[in-house]
């Protein structure tokens, strides 16, 4: 297939639309330090081949609505489009965010309704839609337990425990809000060691985070107990619910004991993700940390009217602008609604089903890094490298080649040649059937003749990348000679 040129190499001088009408209004020169030196080297071409270089994009470009999207803890599932239509409502879309609350009202009661379904759903008092990630969020539930051992100087908690089996967000979030990490590795089950756990555990514990389901794929069995260990310590427990696809409407956080939590509305929640848009990270908390919340927070008049609070004294700071990424709250509240009260549940017990079902037909060659799962699964490939040299990255690349989405690649980083797989409740049995016979294919093929696995893709734009140098030295702007 052609390369597809940059929009900047196809410009052609001269050809720039001229669609801006002419000046009808009295000229006004912008303030002193607000206009730019140079004027913009804006592509020119004409709409016909604006429309071609997209399209060409778009035909490249892979989504859920291509084909089968398996790439674990990022729950890519299908999006209503129902919840699409709502975020792009001219009411919701065509707002400023400092217009006067009163003609906002709607706006402010999605937030204000999203945050009691939300909390509902998690076990927590409080929420705030102010984090634009699942790790933006983290960030700010851990300044809540900061804040909070802060408030009552308790100064010498400087020590966030972390099991290996979490996502590699957990200990990056502690270190950055200026803890120590300490990391205890999981037992022979996979789930959090107790024993560790207890030793660990002390007058200098300002925290736990635990990834649940863990990046194993495993709910952890002794919840309570974790929770308990910690509190006892003095500790708070921080909940990352990035995956709550798998639990949502099925057990609460707030009932598992945990004071904190994140949720990404851009896994469970309707948002398309993938492609770097906006994303939510909600943070829930029980209502002894409210008042450590970022500001404005939207509260209820007696009257059924809604006011942003902003006069939070004790608030450990806001961490984005305004109130976060607004229309994906929107999505969220339109797919809850939808669903409801059996809805949700049913969509995690799905996603759980799905999960195993695959896991046991792909058992049948190859090696699973535990046993029955929650939402994913972690597959080894340890064996089938040591005997026939083929890879993770190996398979991966195959699956390309049958249009299928490769798992996410070496990820936990606590089993070797790992390929994790999440097929969501979204698709169907077909799929995960022709899925299925993909991968016993590529065994297959593996067995007979490893060494062509090692040339694949043969039938994608590209082949193999240098993934290492995209990564280490990417390129992300175009470069004028
Ligand atoms: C995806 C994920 C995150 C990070 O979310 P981002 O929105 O990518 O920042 C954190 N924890 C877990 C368990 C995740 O799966």
């Amino acid at each position: 297939m052609n390369d597809v040129k940059l929009i900047f190499e196809r410009s052609c001088e001269g050809k720039g639309l001229g669609l801006l009408p002419a000046l009808d209004v009295p000229e006004a020169a912008l303030p002193d330090g607000f206009g730019r030196k140079t004027a913009p080297r804006l592509p020119e071409l004409s709409e016909t081949e604006i429309s071609r270089h997209y399209k060409t994009l778009v035909k490249r470009t892979y989504g859920v609505n291509d084909g089968f999207y398996p790439l674990g803890s990022c729950t890519m599932k299908y999006n209503p489009r129902i919840n699409e239509e709502m975020a792009a409502l001219p009411q919701f879309t065509q707002i400023h965010p400092l217009q006067p609350e009163r003609t906002a009202q709607g706006c402010l009661e999605v937030l204000w309704r999203a945050e009691q379904l939300l909390c509902e759903i998690t076990g927590m008092d409080n929420m705030t839609f102010q984090p634009a990630a699942g790790a933006h969020g983290e960030f700010t539930g851990i300044l809540l337990v900061k804040a909070y051992h802060k408030s009552r100087g308790d100064e010498k908690r400087t020590k966030i425990i972390v099991p290996d089996s979490a996502h590699g967000t957990n200990p990056a979030t502690a270190a950055m809000a200026g803890f120590t990490v300490v990391s205890i590795p999981s037992g022979e089950d996979g789930c959090v060691d107790l024993e560790k756990l207890r030793a660990a555990a002390g007058e200098d514990t300002a925290g736990l985070m635990l990834t649940n389901p863990n990046t194993l794929g495993l709910f952890e069995k002794d919840i309570l107990e974790i929770t308990k260990i910690v509190h006892d310590a003095g500790g708070l427990v921080y909940y990352d619910g990035a995956n709550l696809n798998a639990v949502m409407g099925v057990a609460r956080p707030g009932d598992m004991g945990f004071d904190v939590v994140h949720l990404n509305l851009h896994k469970t929640f309707s948002t398309p993700h993938g492609g770097g848009g906006p994303g939510s990270g909600p943070v829930g908390c029980k209502a002894f940390l409210t008042p450590f919340l970022p500001s404005p927070r939207v509260i209820k008049n007696e009257d059924g009217s809604f006011r942003f609070e902003r006069d939070l004294p004790q608030s450990a700071g806001a961490v984005k602008e305004f109130y976060g990424n607004f229309l994906v709250d929107v999505r969220a509240l339109a797919y809850i609604l939808t669903l409801g009260k059996e809805g949700i549940p049913e969509a995690a017990k799905n996603a759980v089903l799905a999960a195993n079902y695959l896991m046991k037909k792909l058992s049948e060659h190859y090696d699973m890094a535990s046993g029955r799962c929650m939402h994913e699964f972690v597959i080894t490939l340890e064996r089938l490298k040591k005997e026939k040299g083929v890879s993770a990255m190996d398979v991966a690349k195959a699956l390309l080649d049958h249009g299928i989405h490769p798992p996410t690649m070496y990820f936990p980083l606590i089993v070797h040649e790992a390929l994790m797989v999440e097929p969501t409740e979204t698709e169907p049995k077909e799929t995960l059937d022709e899925v299925a016979g993909v991968f016993a294919s590529i065994w297959e093929e593996a067995q007979k003749n490893p060494a062509a696995l090692h040339e694949m893709p043969l039938h994608t734009p590209v082949r193999r990348l240098d993934e290492v140098g995209a990564a280490r030295n990417p390129k992300i702007r175009y470069e004028f000679e």
